[in-house]
């Protein structure tokens, strides 16, 4: 599968504002630098350690990893842990002792996340002595040498050819809203954020204000009224409905198309973290779910940097607009997910039960499915043309891709407000919108004390493993494949979607002017498919969930619509394998007629089964015709930097 190609560059990195304010001054700037071979070496030196006093060490940094050697009692023969790179790393810090006898030595930290046996990660802080000069400021200037050049390599910065390395080249911590959903996922955010996150991005230097959703579209009230300046990026902490909310609060301000450039991230504690399983896969880590896939991301956010994220304009029947970032599905993938919403309190298994119980129950949905190829060069649509009829269905290899502080508006119930169980004390943040919760340095022990940057304890627990999906068809009873919705979702209880609920609508939004209004006849070069379907999924990233890898060449800026869809007359088992290939994303190479695919910049779906499922983002709309169009680049995705490409599936 591929990911990112390595030497794509990030659009900021942390410490640099993005866009419009900078992009002057970056097109002024002289080029940077080329970047340093993987295994050159920056920085080397010999210290001591803590807690083991006895014990030293040789490190290298390089501009991917630090190297551990001990040295003393005797050099290991297989050194374990003696690689750490810089991608399980998630900040430093410098530290003194607190005893006199030691108060010539300084101290620096490193936090680090390596993988156990099992692939679970673990928080593991290492602690070295700087010890050899005769004086405190001496090897104080040391150990901020090292912690400052590990930041800058973290970050993304660059360090000076020869000059000094000094704590004043990195720029004042990023400032990020944290937005957490209590009832993401299993109803464990909360719990998580404070266990996991909160930590890791205190050790990261970062600077934070977190608010509590209290209900839905609260999210989506707050962006509205925030002074986006102050922030470097707004974080949720759930799953995608509320990146949803947020995205779709940005278009209900005066000011959206300033507002839509916000940075945004991700970190998954929802059921559904497609978004997150993308990010994950672009920062070059294995696929992985709950506390491990939260890790990970939390990791890239650390260090910075973004993409341009592609968002989809989408039309829904009664003229309502909403942004996209993830998906427009109907048939077997909007049902299940909303079917499966009754199964909540199982985290990301409810899909795996609700596929199980979908197949059950095959559903085919009679309609109409017109797209604006990718490969078309669009044109502006013109009326009263009549509907094309298509001319071929596509086969199924995707296309190639084309081408200072303010004063801080008021904050519904800010971090600081919540009773934090980290542990005290030290540290504010200097350029913190709000103080920051008081942390203790850690890795060090009670002794040292700390005196330049950010640091958190909370041990990890690991996170019981989310059970897998399921390996047999014989997992459920079968009945007819019957056409229309299934009779538990017209009746579920659940209310019809209408404007401004969650399924979130504007009236505001980009122009698209690919698209005639719906109702109206297309313009030439579209291609038209009428029949049953199964499922029809628009989806813009590569990831439909954490697990479920959609459209494997999809990348988060490459301005197309993935379409894929499947005809009706597949078989459940056929249906099946098609999910459990979708886990490594090789489901398209199964050779499966029924299943279809286009890159596309636009289209257009009419259903003509009367009643059904339509959802954009996994959040229910209303049903009926929509359109949509994909902006390519609208928003910035807090992405971290691109990881190595990995083995195609
Ligand atoms: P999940 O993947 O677990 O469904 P989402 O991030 O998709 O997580 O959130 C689900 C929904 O929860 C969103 O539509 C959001 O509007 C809603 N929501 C956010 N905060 C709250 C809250 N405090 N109580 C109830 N619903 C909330
Ligand atoms: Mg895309």
């Amino acid at each position: 599968m591929e990911t990112q190609r390595p030497d794509q560059e990030l659009t900021w990195s942390w410490g640099h504002r993005p866009r419009s304010a900078l992009d002057g001054a970056k097109a002024m700037a002289p080029p940077p630098p080329p970047p340093l071979a993987a295994s050159t070496p920056l920085l080397h030196g010999e210290f001591g350690s803590f807690p083991a006093r006895s014990s030293r060490f040789a490190l290298t940094l390089t501009p991917q990893a630090l190297h551990i050697q001990r040295l003393r009692p005797k050099p290991e023969a297989r050194p374990r842990g003696g690689l750490v790179p810089l991608a399980e790393v998630s900040g430093c810090c410098t530290l003194r002792s607190r005893s006199p006898s030691d108060a010539a030595a300084a101290y620096f930290c490193i936090y680090t996340y390596p993988q156990g046996r099992r692939g679970g990660r673990r928080r593991a802080a290492r602690t070295f002595r700087v010890d050899g000069a005769a004086t405190y400021e001496e090897n104080r200037a040391e150990a901020q040498r090292w912690a400052t050049a590990l930041m800058c390599l973290l970050r993304g910065l660059p360090l000076p050819g020869d000059g000094e390395i000094t704590p004043e080249l990195l720029p004042k911590p990023p400032r990020l809203l944290l937005l957490v959903n209590p009832l993401g996922g299993r109803g464990l955010a909360w719990q998580w954020c404070k266990t996991h996150v909160l930590p890791m991005i205190s050790e990261a230097g970062l600077s934070f204000n977190l608010i509590q959703t209290e209900r839905q579209n609260h999210a989506r009230e707050l962006v509205q009224g925030l002074r986006l300046s102050e922030w470097d990026g707004i974080v949720t902490v759930s799953g995608d409905g509320l990146l949803f909310e947020v995205l779709n609060g940005f278009l209900d301000r005066p000011d959206w198309e300033e507002a839509v450039k916000t940075p945004v991230g991700i970190l998954p504690c929802g059921s559904g973290n497609a978004l997150a399983g993308a990010v994950n896969q672009h920062g070059g880590f294995e696929p992985a779910l709950g506390v491990d896939l939260l890790l990970n991301c939390s990791l890239l956010l650390c260090r910075g940097g973004s993409r341009p994220l592609d968002l989809m304009s989408v039309t829904l029947a009664s003229g309502s607009r909403c942004l996209s970032f993830l998906s427009v599905a109907w048939g077997f993938v909007s049902d299940v997910d909303i079917q499966s919403e009754r199964f909540r309190a199982l985290g990301s298994a409810r899909f795996t039960l609700g596929t199980v119980l979908g197949l059950a129950t095959l559903h085919t949905y009679r309609g109409r499915l017109s797209y604006l190829p990718a490969t078309v060069e669009p044109t502006s649509p013109t009326p009263a043309r009549g509907l094309p009829r298509a001319k071929s269905e596509l086969t199924l290899a995707p296309a190639p891709a084309p081408a200072p502080p303010v004063a801080h508006s008021p904050l519904h119930r800010s971090v600081s407000d919540l009773p934090l169980p980290l542990p005290q004390p030290a540290l504010t943040s200097p350029g913190s919108p709000e103080p920051l919760p008081i942390l203790s340095l850690n890795g060090g022990g009670p002794e040292l004390a700390g005196d330049w940057g950010g640091a958190g304890d909370a041990p990890l627990s690991p996170d019981p493993p989310l059970p897998s999906p399921p390996s047999s068809p014989k997992a459920a009873l079968l009945s007819p494949i019957t056409e229309g919705v299934p009779e538990t979702l017209a009746s579920s209880g659940l209310p019809p979607p209408t404007p401004g609920s969650p399924g979130a609508v504007s009236t505001r939004g980009p122009h698209d002017h690919l698209l005639p209004p719906l109702g109206t006849p297309l313009p030439p070069g579209w291609v038209t498919l009428e029949g049953d379907f199964v499922l029809m999924l628009a989806i813009s990233p590569s990831h439909l969930g954490a697990d479920l890898v959609a459209a494997p060449h999809a990348r988060f800026d490459d301005g197309l619509v993935h379409l894929c869809w499947v005809r009706g007359g597949i078989s459940r088992a056929a249906l099946l394998r098609l999910f459990l290939a979708m886990e490594r994303g090789s489901h398209f190479s199964l050779g499966c007629p029924q299943l279809g695919y286009a890159a596309a910049r636009a289209f257009r779906l009419e259903p003509l089964t009367p009643r059904g499922v339509l959802t954009v983002d996994g959040e229910q709309v209303e049903y009926g015709p929509l359109q949509a169009q994909m902006h390519p680049g609208l928003g910035t995705l807090l992405t971290g930097p691109p990881g190595c490409p990995r083995r195609e599936p």
